[in-house]
């Protein structure tokens, strides 16, 4: 499987030789140069597979270049009930993504936050952990992530590098502005591996560090800098399995068609979505919920994508999903201009010089419904409502997120076909976002079995002003 840039320069024979690379040379995103196609009778065939062997089905379409029994061993290892064992009282954490029937045969949520951080970025993240200790013993080479984070994927990265011999991990946090428990969660961790530095200043200065070392080349070579974010390909890969498994759960004929809606941020999740629908599984619709940042609703419902400026993001009660350019929304735009790289390059000029593009008068809009894709956004208010309206309803706490999503699949649940059910995403848990079930229900969440002591650990982190040049030098002296 050769793997393509959406911007047209930029073919890499192999997927390990994207797995630890960021951007392709002419800042595209990597996409296969097709997607593999899955057949009626196949899908059936797959009914019995546990996990595990599922995702070592459908990764093996896309991964080339690992032997399929080292990749079998990496999927085994990765997938185990051990490592996703936060599922819900009555859900089977042998599931892995438990699908936990709200309405039965109509409304279901499927558990995508069992693993060890308690949202969904560890079903991808915990197989890039693995990867990379494979394809880096292969090549005898080592790696220093380096990350910024306002809370889930730092957590996730880090659970999934601990105690990894090639691989170093410096996540910059700011200092003070995460929730009590994700605090804990990141720098309760002692292995000798993981650098937690907090900086005194804001999530976006954060970020702009890393940027700023990551674009300083000799540095970046010097010191073997890489990077875990959303728009890695392999995350991408991991993420579609789990919609092939919610499928294959929900229906028991391969004729069938279900529904997914999912809470949105950076496309990331909802584009694993759309690839699985390209692979042939019969998905009647893709649902996009937003929270008030609805850059992405705004396209799906106008054709017009308008990134904002950082300054006009709102901070919300579902703040992972607080983002002003959605970054793998590339990847889509590609196979929905009939994968023309010349005219992606065309409307990412614009985008790449602050401006929006506008298709909402050419064929492509028109074209929507048929990749089967919907949109709704929700606000605080909604979520509250939601939370406190899944609890009195169904006995469950969900967290914000999933809440933006439960509210959304509400709008859309009577324009399905009939007898189609359809899966809301469980994209984080609720013990994560303690304040927020607070104001809903009236009293906190319940912390998971072995997490109840999290907060009193003793915590390891350094705190440093918001300046590049201290923390290259924190990184030089630790690698
Ligand atoms: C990251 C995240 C999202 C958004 O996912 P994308 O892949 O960025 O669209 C939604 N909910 C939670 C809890 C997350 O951590």
């Amino acid at each position: 499987m050769k793997y393509l840039s959406t911007r047209g320069h930029g073919v890499q024979s192999g997927f390990c030789d994207i797995l630890l690379g960021g951007l392709a040379p002419d800042s595209g995103l990597y996409l296969p140069e097709c997607y593999p196609r899955i057949g009626r009778a196949e899908l059936d065939a797959w009914r019995g597979l546990p996990y595990a062997g599922l995702a070592c089905e459908i990764l093996s379409r896309f991964i080339g270049d690992i032997p399929s029994g080292d990749l079998r061993e990496i999927c085994e290892r990765t997938y185990t009930p051990e490592v996703y064992r936060h599922a819900r009282a009555g859900d089977d954490p042998a599931h892995i993504t438990p699908l936990h029937w709200l309405e039965p045969g109509r409304l279901g949520l499927i558990a995508l936050s069992n693993g060890p951080t308690l949202a969904f970025k560890d079903m991808a993240m915990q197989l890039l952990g693995n990867l990379f200790e494979y394809a880096l013993e292969k090549r005898g080479e080592t790696i220093n992530i380096l990350g910024a984070t306002s809370g889930d994927t730092g957590s996730a990265a880090e659970y999934a590098m601990r105690g990894k011999a090639r691989i170093k991990v410096f996540m910059l946090s700011p200092h003070g502005k995460m929730s009590a428990f994700q605090r804990a969660q990141m720098y309760s961790l002692t292995d000798g591996n993981i650098f937690n530095i907090a900086v005194t200043g804001m999530f976006d200065e954060a970020q702009d560090i890393v940027k700023a070392i990551s674009s300083d080349a000799p540095f970046k070579a010097r010191h073997r800098i890489g990077a875990v974010n959303s728009i890695n390909w392999a995350r991408i890969a991991a993420q579609v399995v789990y919609y092939f498994k919610g499928y294959l759960a929900a229906t028991a004929d391969s004729g069938e068609q279900v529904a997914f809606c999912v809470p949105s941020g950076n496309f990331g999740n909802i584009c694993a979505g759309h690839i699985a629908r390209r692979m042939g599984l019969p998905i009647a619709r893709l649902i996009l919920a937003t929270n008030e940042n609805d850059v992405l609703d705004e396209f799906f419902r106008t054709g017009v994508y308008r990134p904002r400026k950082a300054s006009e993001t709102r901070v919300t009660s579902s703040p992972s999903m607080d983002i002003s350019k959605a970054s793998n929304f590339e990847r889509f735009v590609y196979d929905l201009v009939d994968r023309d790289p010349a005219k992606v390059a065309g409307l990412w000029a614009e985008i790449d010089a602050g401006r929006a593009f506008d298709l909402s008068r050419t064929p492509y809009f028109a074209r929507l419904p048929a990749f089967g894709f919907v949109s709704g956004s929700s606000s605080h208010a909604d979520r509250l409502a939601t939370i406190r309206d899944a609890h009195e309803r169904y006995g469950v706490a969900i967290d914000p997120h999933t809440a933006d999503g439960l509210k959304v699949a509400r709008q859309h649940i009577s324009g399905l076909p009939d007898g189609v059910p359809l899966l809301v995403l469980e994209t984080a848990q609720a013990a994560k976002f303690a304040d927020t079930i607070r104001e809903a229900l009236g009293r906190g969440p319940e912390i998971p079995a072995g997490l109840q002591d999290l907060e009193a650990l003793p915590q390891r982190v350094d705190v440093m002003a918001p300046d590049a040049g201290t923390v290259k030098a924190y990184i030089a002296q630790r690698t």
